[in-house]
């Protein structure tokens, strides 16, 4: 677009200076053969009243031009028809000068010297001669002489001339050259300027024969129009026409300025120029505005093309089934993970009722009617389901259970379709059932064990019983004749059988946990606390201590028998790990926790290595020996067992030989 608009504004441009030039060339030659005749008429004229004034000397040999009346009126005629332009004088045969009439008996200048006398004096120039332009010796004044010779008549008088005034000329020629630096000149044929306007003195009489403007054009036509730069006036480039006087050795040159002619053409040139070049800063405007309205766009559309990319990845590597229905049902997509899970891998399910090829029967194998679908209730009212434990069909026959969300395709309010995404839940089945299995199997074989130990341990006490009331009777009856040594091994054993008994009731009590159906109730747990210290009551006189409940203390529902006795393992081994140079204080309180109460038990015992803190849990688990302190390592495993029956959590904060807070969980 710009390419043409500049090559418009090139053309126009240059056709424009071309039209302005030609046209001008016409004007030119027109004002040019204008100017030649007013010349020609000039010097016609001058010649004329010449010719006139030398017939009236012929004609009255005797008498004095200058003093003549008839001769003055004839000469005042012929300078009035010249407009005042033509003087005519004459000049003696010594060369004096006079005017008419004669203004006295002397002449008023020496001109022998001058070229239009001279020139009447030699044969070969003599007769209406142009001479060069001179200031007049009278008036001061330029002129243009031209002259004829007298040959009959006129006394003394050899010459008649006419002094054609440069500033009269100038009047008439000023008035029409183009301006400001066009020109009239008169060139006489030897190469010799006469006049010219705008009137430049050092041009007038100067002869330009040997320039090339002369040689290559005036010399060699009778007409022209050529172009210079005027070397003798500004050196500014201008337009020549020039024509040759038809009668009169003289060149009449008519010249414009190439800067005036084209002026107008410059000035809408540039009008043009920065019309132009403010609809290309528009325009390039409007392109960059473009530009970056396609760039945007194209860049919006490789978003958009990457999120589709992205889309279809996410799509084609989902490892479920997405599938994508009309609103007859008819599949219009289906992912590659669909594909394989329904035999779709190498025919084509698009366009096809998803229903009845793949959902068209239930488990059992009778006919799954369309309506009853899940899937067709969404087309229905765009509802979103979530369906588990339905069958899908492969192509092939063998159904698989699914679990599938059904989500309607909304637009605008109306379902314009529905997505199922669908997982083959055959495996998730499967190790569902395994866990169950496994489960029930754990369960059964933890009542084994459990019955056993109750069992084991309820019937180990009978013949413990038996081994130990016979040490007993063996220790009366025998003792005073036995040695020393045989008392201490009886001592042993009385002592292992009632440690063994010891453990056995310990073991038979945490078996018992949870076996014998207590009932659960609402359990104030102040009560079950201060109950548990009651029972303890003996060991705290013994020992001294000081046990603190706070009050605040919650009402759960728990087994109660199950919760005095987790209390009195707690508080009692806070008696029993007291630290030996400290009375024993024994803090229990109660906090609310998010979703159920942390009891605590704190003491200022012995602490417990913080490495232990789990161990102390398990059964038999013991961090002191017996000669220490006495126990059997199953009352923190008891309590364990009882807090785990609630649902709780029991755990151990402690700083070694600074004391212990042991915390229990029990849900609200
Ligand atoms: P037992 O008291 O019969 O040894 P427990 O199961 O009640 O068995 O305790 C296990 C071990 O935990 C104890 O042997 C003892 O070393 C440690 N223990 C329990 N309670 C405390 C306590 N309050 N302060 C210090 N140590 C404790």
């Amino acid at each position: 677009m710009l390419l043409v608009l500049w090559g418009f504004v090139a053309y126009w441009s240059w056709s424009q200076r071309k039209k302005i030039l030609v046209s001008n060339t016409v004007i030119l030659e027109q004002l040019t053969t204008a100017a030649e005749e007013q010349t020609l008429r000039l010097f016609r004229h001058a010649e004329t009243s010449l010719t006139v004034s030398n017939h009236w000397l012929a004609e009255h040999p005797h008498l004095d031009p200058g003093d003549t009346p008839s001769f003055i009126a004839l000469v005042d005629r012929l300078r009035h028809m010249s407009d005042g332009m033509l003087e005519i004088r004459m000049v003696t045969r010594s060369g004096g000068l006079h005017y008419i009439p004669r203004r006295g008996p002397r002449p008023l200048a020496d001109v022998s010297d001058r070229d239009y006398v001279k020139a009447q004096t030699r044969m070969e120039t003599r007769g209406f001669f142009i001479g060069n332009p001179v200031i007049s010796r009278v008036s001061g004044k330029w002129g243009i002489p031209v002259s004829i010779p007298v040959d009959k008549g006129g006394g003394d008088v050899g010459v008649l001339f006419a002094a054609i005034e440069l500033d009269r000329i100038t009047k008439t020629f000023e008035a029409e050259r183009i301006k400001p630096s066009g020109s009239v000149a008169i060139l006489r044929a030897d190469g010799t300027f006469l006049f010219r306007v705008p009137q430049e003195d050092h041009v007038i009489g100067l002869n330009i024969a040997d320039t090339p403007s002369f040689k290559e054009n005036y010399a060699l036509s009778l007409r022209g129009i050529f172009r210079s730069s005027s070397q003798f006036v500004d050196g500014k480039e201008r337009m020549v026409s020039f024509q040759r006087l038809r009668d009169y050795p003289l060149i009449v040159i008519v010249t414009a300025g190439i800067d005036d002619l084209l002026a107008p053409w410059r000035r809408e040139t540039a009008t043009l120029v920065a019309i132009a070049g403010l609809v290309s800063v528009a325009i390039g405007l409007l392109a960059l505005i473009l530009l970056r309205a396609m760039k945007a766009e194209e860049k919006a559309q490789k978003a958009t093309e990457r999120a589709r990319r992205e889309a279809e990845l996410i799509l084609t590597t989902a490892g479920e089934g997405i599938c994508g229905i009309d609103t007859a049902g008819n599949v219009t997509f289906m992912n590659p993970a669909a594909r394989a899970m329904l035999g779709w891998e190498h025919d084509n399910p698009i366009g096809l009722n998803l229903h009845a090829a793949n959902h068209h029967s239930r488990p059992d194998g009778s006919t799954y009617p369309g309506e009853d679908c899940p899937v067709s209730r969404t087309l229905g009212d765009g509802e979103t389901r979530e369906v588990l434990g339905e069958t899908f069909w492969r192509t092939n026959g063998a159904g698989f259970p699914v679990e599938f969300i059904v989500t309607g395709i909304l637009d605008e309010g109306t379902v314009k379709g529905a997505v199922l995404v669908f997982r083959d839940i055959s495996d998730r089945l499967a190790s569902e059932q395994a866990l169950t299995l496994q489960a029930t199997e754990l369960s059964r074989s933890n009542a084994d064990l459990e019955q056993f130990a109750y069992v084991a341990s309820h019937d180990l006490r009978e013949p413990l019983r038996q081994v130990a009331s016979f040490v007993s009777l063996l220790e009366r009856r025998y003792g005073p004749t036995l040695d020393g040594d045989a008392r201490d091994y009886i001592t042993y054993a009385r002592d292992g059988a009632k440690r063994m008994d010891r453990l056995i009731i310990d073991l038979l009590e945490f078996s018992r946990i949870g076996h014998r159906s207590l009932p659960v109730e609402a359990v104030n747990m102040g009560d079950v606390i201060d109950e548990a210290i009651a029972n303890l009551r003996t060991a705290i006189v013994e020992s001294g201590a000081q046990v603190e409940r706070s009050s605040g203390m919650p009402v759960l529902r728990l087994v109660r028998d199950d919760m005095v006795r987790l209390f009195q393992n707690l508080i009692g081994n806070a008696l029993k790990y007291s630290h030996p140079e400290r009375t024993p204080i024994v803090r229990v309180a109660a906090r609310k926790d998010a979703d159920g109460w942390v009891v605590s038990v704190a003491d200022n015992g012995l602490g417990i290595d913080p490495q232990f803190s789990e161990r102390i849990f398990g059964i038999f688990q013991r961090l002191h020996t017996r000669d220490k302190f006495e126990g059997t390592g199953i009352g923190l495993a008891i309590v364990k067992k009882i807090v785990e029956r609630a649902d709780g959590r029991v755990w151990v904060d402690s700083v070694p030989g600074e004391g212990s807070t042991f915390h229990v969980f029990l849900p609200a």
